[in-house]
Formats: structure tokens, C-alpha cells, sequence
């Protein structure tokens, strides 16, 4: 999967994350990202996240998922290279009626929100809103409006096409977890809460503010009753069903049950940079091959294809094995959130 940043900037502020008030310079341009989504797909890259930052703060976002269109595989021919998914994460603030039309029009086939709390005091907690409780039902009611509006627009949660994510921080949102679950039951959405990483420097992750994913499932199920269903091949999240058949429950353990053997995640920047892991230090950056001399020789597609085979990261094992054998892993710099897109 290629996640594709398209600004580093966020409308919001939430405090795990920490996102920048401006973006790097030097952003890639919209033909530089069709040309460099158009280079990993014909390496096998089938599916495809624009993320950010705050996505929807890209005002070409829509003009953008049109403008892929054509890269995607054709049912004539399965096997050839291809994009079969084009998928868009974002806090949903900005995601009006029209926009959210305008997105399944131009061909989005998938929508996950972000939202960590079903309250006005847990969402400005979350969200690093200075407004207080007022500024946190603000955003929860625009977020709600968000899920009512890409349901109409056909984003269906019954197939998948709209879910959402939550952050779950020990002693910050624990509390929201029934409260998150009944809401996205309510609507058959799926659920995917993801413990606190230790993403960027300056978040101020402590291994105690993490709930292990196990322990979420543990509160849930233990109100409604869960079947698991395992975790897919290439996939970050452990899929559970509710007994009662209200739909789905996922959780991303990346702490506590890492998974970077089976990690197929490409991440580039909203500048160009491409990282193999969203715990590395740095990136390569793809500009020289996008423009500039270097773009008329060796090829786009090379440069993905040897950053792509040369890959050995494996932090969260690493951190893993670390915490287990009581041994400290080095603290080396990583890149922050809102520059990887999550
Ligand atoms: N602004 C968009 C959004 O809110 O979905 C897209 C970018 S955001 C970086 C992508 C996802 O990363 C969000 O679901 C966010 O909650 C999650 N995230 C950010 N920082 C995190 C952290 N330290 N640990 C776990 N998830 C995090």
C-alpha cells in the first residue's frame, strides 16, 4: 500500500500527534504526484491513501482522485499492474455534503474518519482544542455530520467504505471506548482503535499511556460479546465480529502485537520524501527524479524499486523485544505524524 501525504498542515492540534502550522517547502505538484503514484503502481502497488496532515485542507484533492483514475487495473485484466483501491483518511471537519459528493463522483472508493471521543470534553482533550468543551462539541458535531454525509454520498459501512479510527490513550480517552463502540454500532460502521504510538519526538509517549489492544478488546467484549476474525495478510488491523451481528470491531496493536514482518506500507511526504517505515528516522527524497536533471536518467521507477527491495526496518519488533528483555532500545529521532500521514 502507498499512503501519500498531501500537506503536512491539520486543522486540528491533537496532542499525540502534533501536527505542523505550515507546510515543508517545496511541495510536490499534482502532476508530480500522479507521475509518482503512476511509478508504484506499475511496481505493484494496488492500493492507495491519501492522507496528510489534514487531507481535505488540499483544495486539488478532488481533482486529484479524478486525475488517477486512469491508473487503476481494469477488470479485462486482473493480473496486469494497477490500482484497485483509492482510499482517503481525514478528520472529517471539512467534509461537507458537497464534498463528500464531489469525492465519490471523482472516484474515492473508501473513507476513514478520525474521532476519539463521543463527547465535547474527550474531543477537545484529543483534539488539542483551546475553545474547551464548547470548541470539542463543535468538532463532534461537524465529525457526526461528516459520517451522515459520505454515508449519503454512497461511502456504504456496510462494505467497508466508511470506518472509523480512534486513538486510545491510557488515562486520556480510555473512558470513550464503550461510548466510541456504541456510536459506530449504532451506525455499522467499523471501529479501529489504535493504541498511542510513539510516532515523531514530540508527543511525549510514555510505554504507561499505552492501552494494549488486547485490554480494549477485553472492555468491549465483555459488554458485547466479540468472535475473532484475525488479522489479514499486509493488514494493520485484528478484525473482530460483534455476536449480536451490529457489525465489526478492529484494533491496530502496533505496540503491544507488531507486525513489520508483514508491513507492505510505502509512505511519502506531501515534499516527496519516501519513508518503508513510519518509525524511521529518514526518507528518501524522490524529488531529483520527479525534476531536475536526475529525472531524465535514471528512472522514477528504479528509485522506488531499489528503496523498496533494500527495506530491513522492523522498529516496533524492535522496541518490542526491547520492553520484553528489559533492555532500553535507542531513542533515535523519527519523523513526526502529520509529515507521514499516519
Ligand atoms: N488528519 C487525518 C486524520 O485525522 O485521519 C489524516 C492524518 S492522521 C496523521 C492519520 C491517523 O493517524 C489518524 O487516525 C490519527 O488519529 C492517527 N495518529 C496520529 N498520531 C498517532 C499516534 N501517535 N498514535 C496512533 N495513531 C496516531
Amino acid at each position: 500500500m502507498l499512503r501519500l501525504s498531501l500537506t503536512a498542515r491539520c486543522n486540528l492540534a491533537c496532542p499525540y500527534c502534533c501536527p505542523d502550522s505550515h507546510d515543508p517547502p517545496e511541495l510536490l505538484t499534482q502532476d508530480e504526484r500522479l507521475q509518482l503514484v503512476s511509478a508504484a503502481s506499475a511496481l505493484g502497488f494496488r492500493r492507495l491513501r491519501l492522507t496528510g496532515g489534514e487531507p481535505l485542507l488540499h483544495r486539488g484533492l478532488e481533482e486529484l482522485v479524478a486525475a488517477l483514475q486512469p491508473l487503476r487495473s481494469t477488470p479485462a485484466s486482473p493480473g496486469e499492474p494497477g490500482l484497485s483501491e483509492i482510499a482517503l483518511t481525514t478528520n472529517g471537519v471539512l467534509l461537507s455534503a458537497e464534498r463528500a459528493q464531489a469525492l465519490r463522483a471523482a472516484g474515492l472508493d473508501r473513507i476513514t474518519v478520525s474521532l476519539d471521543g463521543t463527547d465535547g470534553e474527550s474531543v477537545a482533550l484529543m483534539a488539542g482544542l483551546a475553545g474547551g468543551v464548547a470548541a470539542g462539541e463543535a468538532v463532534l458535531d461537524k465529525v457526526l455530520a461528516a459520517l451522515d454525509h459520505a454515508h449519503g454520498a454512497g461511502f456504504d459501512p456496510a462494505g467497508g467504505a466508511l470506518k472509523l479510527n480512534a486513538v486510545i490513550a491510557r488515562g486520556r480517552n480510555e473512558d470513550q471506548l464503550l461510548p466510541l463502540a456504541q456510536l459506530a454500532r449504532q451506525r455499522e460502521i467499523e471501529l479501529r482503535l489504535i493504541e498511542f504510538m510513539d510516532v515523531g519526538n514530540r508527543n511525549g509517549w510514555q510505554p504507561d499511556l499505552v492501552l494494549p489492544a488486547a485490554e480494549m478488546v477485553r472492555r468491549i467484549g465483555a459488554h458485547w460479546p466479540l468472535v475473532p476474525l484475525g488479522r489479514q495478510a499486509h493488514g494493520t488491523a485484528s478484525r473482530w465480529r460483534y455476536r449480536d451481528g451490529a457489525g465489526h470491531l478492529a484494533v491496530v496493536a502496533s505496540i503491544s502485537a507488531p507486525f513489520c514482518g508483514d508491513c507492505d506500507r510505502l509512505r511519502v511526504t506531501a515534499d516527496g520524501v519516501a519513508y518503508t517505515c513510519l518509525f524511521a528516522s529518514s526518507g528518501l527524497d524522490l524529488k531529483p527524479w520527479l525534476r531536475g536533471p536526475a529525472a531524465a536518467g535514471e528512472s522514477l521507477n528504479g528509485a522506488l524499486r531499489s528503496l523498496w527491495s533494500g527495506r530491513h526496518d522492523r522498529y516496533s519488533e524492535e522496541r518490542a523485544e526491547g520492553q520484553s528483555s528489559g533492555t532500553v532500545t535507542t531513542q533515535r529521532p523519527h519523523a513526526e505524524m502529520a509529515y507521514l500521514g499516519g
